[in-house]
């Protein structure tokens, strides 16, 4: 019992919970059990206390995004991103507000902001909290900025390392609260484990990949302007996944240079030997795979994600729904289940511009043969004859067309955002218990 509670997901999900707010919170109680020698009043404590958090806060989101698989699975990736996000707002709030309260406590504590007359100490907390606010910026308004994703990657995380080691720095010269030497161990600790996160993530992991090169071996067009990447791996054994998994995608290129994309496998789950990705053209990198030659180098880190149903092995059925290239890992969903017979119902809602851009459509009939699979197909754009669905997927249709017993299935939904969010509205205006359904952003960043 005892064991099994300790595996269950939400149990896990749980004490990670705990943990990250221990971590997060461990500074302050070592404040709170050892303060300081001569109170200075409850302002200052609280904004010294505000600091701490967020400076804690900031340190934990190397762990965050270091794509541990325990902590990725227990929520899943865009979940982690999103509590990234949020967290790092409040981090940088906390930041503000901290030396906020002490100008306005301690109106003197202004000539701290004289920059060229100031003590290092203070000048590395100014320096500090505009990385900070930098990569707050240039995250949340990218797009507006023009920023492309790779610069924006490596800048977001130099000023990562700068904001934490400066921040850091900011601390240990204050002093007054990390006077105590073990004080100081535990500060270090935290942010050296973050910055060796960082260092294995950049250069350890992508080294390691270099030890398990893939080769390019078809690249194969498919409808609604899709390309099938198909890579072999070259003296290793590839890795088996969860269908509707995915992975990070170097070609032609070390991994060390950081330009990585995320895929969703759409092969087969159990055939480690050929792993096969559906990539639509949408820009720079995406644009140039038609033209990848066989025989040309790749590099996968993976697997990785929550998005699949082997999570869900005592569900009655499945509900898929798909919008464009969102086929992908509901494809590979579907064909694994199809390869292991599994006798339980499959529904496929598919939305798409036309006829023509239905990707794996003779694939998906084809599934019908070894799976109790229904799919419903949505067109924008019907030809004359089309009897089937037009329009969009909303609450009328996902009324029509999903089971009565909604909490006896997991519905998985992968589309673009507009898509995702009508979908989810529409499945819970249904009532269809919020733990059932299961989605897959790909607008990550
Ligand atoms: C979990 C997941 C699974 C995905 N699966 C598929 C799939 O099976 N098939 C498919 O066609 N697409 C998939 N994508 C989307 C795919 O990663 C992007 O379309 C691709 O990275 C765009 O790169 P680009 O240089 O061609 O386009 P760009 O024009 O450079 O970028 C377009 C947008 O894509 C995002 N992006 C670009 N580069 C990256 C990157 N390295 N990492 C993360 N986001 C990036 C950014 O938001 C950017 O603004 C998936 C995304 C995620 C997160």
């Amino acid at each position: 019992m005892k064991r099994l509670l300790m595996h269950s997901p939400i149990v896990v999900a749980v004490l990670w919970i705990v943990g990250y707010l221990l971590l997060t919170l461990l500074p302050l109680l070592v404040l709170l059990l050892y303060p300081p020698p001569g109170g200075r009043g409850f302002w200052i404590e609280f904004s010294v206390a505000l600091g701490f958090i967020g400076l804690a806060m900031m340190a934990l989101q190397f762990v965050i995004t270091a794509r541990v698989n325990r902590i990725d699975s227990s929520y899943g990736i865009d979940i982690l991103l999103q509590f990234h996000r949020y967290t790092s707002v409040v981090a940088l709030l906390m930041v503000l507000v901290h030396p906020a309260i002490l100008f306005i406590a301690q109106p003197e504590t202004l000539q701290l902001l004289n920059f060229p007359q100031a003590p290092w100490r203070a000048r590395m907390a100014v320096l500090a909290t505009l990385a900070f606010l930098t990569m707050v910026i240039t995250t949340i308004w990218r797009k507006q900025l023009k920023i492309p994703y790779e610069p924006w990657r490596a800048i977001h995380t130099i000023l990562a390392v700068l904001a934490v080691g400066l921040g850091f720095g900011h601390a240990l010269g204050v002093g007054n609260y990390l006077g105590l030497f073990w004080k100081v161990v535990l500060w270090s600790g935290i942010i050296l484990v973050s910055l060796w996160l960082i260092i294995y993530v950049r250069l350890v992991k992508p080294w390691l990949m270099t030890r398990k090169p893939y080769i390019v071996e078809e690249v194969l067009p498919q409808q609604g302007d899709v390309w099938t990447l198909a890579l072999r791996p070259l003296g290793h054994e590839g890795f088996t996944f969860a269908p509707g998994q995915f992975a990070w995608l170097t070609l032609n290129i070390t991994p060390l240079s950081m330009r990585e994309h995320p895929f969703s496998m759409s092969s087969s789950g159990e055939c480690a030997d050929r792993i096969e990705f559906g990539i639509k053209a949408v820009g720079d990198f995406t644009s140039t795979i038609k033209d990848v030659q066989p025989g040309t180098k790749a590099y996968l880190d993976g697997p990785y994600g929550v998005f699949t149903i082997d999570r869900y092995w005592d569900s009655a059925g499945f509900v898929l729904i798909a919008g464009g290239v969102g086929i992908t890992p509901i494809y590979s969903i579907l064909l694994t289940a199809a390869q292991r017979r599994d006798d339980r119902p499959f529904l496929l809602i598919y939305a798409v511009a036309s006829w023509e851009d239905i990707t794996y459509k003779d694939e998906l009939e084809s599934f019908k043969e070894n799976l109790d699979l229904t799919i419903v197909y949505v067109l924008r754009k019907a030809h004359d004859e089309w009897e089937g669905e037009t329009g969009y997927v909303d609450r009328s249709l996902l009324a029509k067309h999903i089971p009565r017993h909604r909490g006896s299935r997991h519905y998985f939904v992968c589309a673009a955002p507009v898509m995702m969010a009508a979908v989810e509205r529409g499945l819970f205006e249904l009532e269809v218990p919020v733990t059932n359904v299961h989605m897959e952003h790909f607008n990550l960043a």
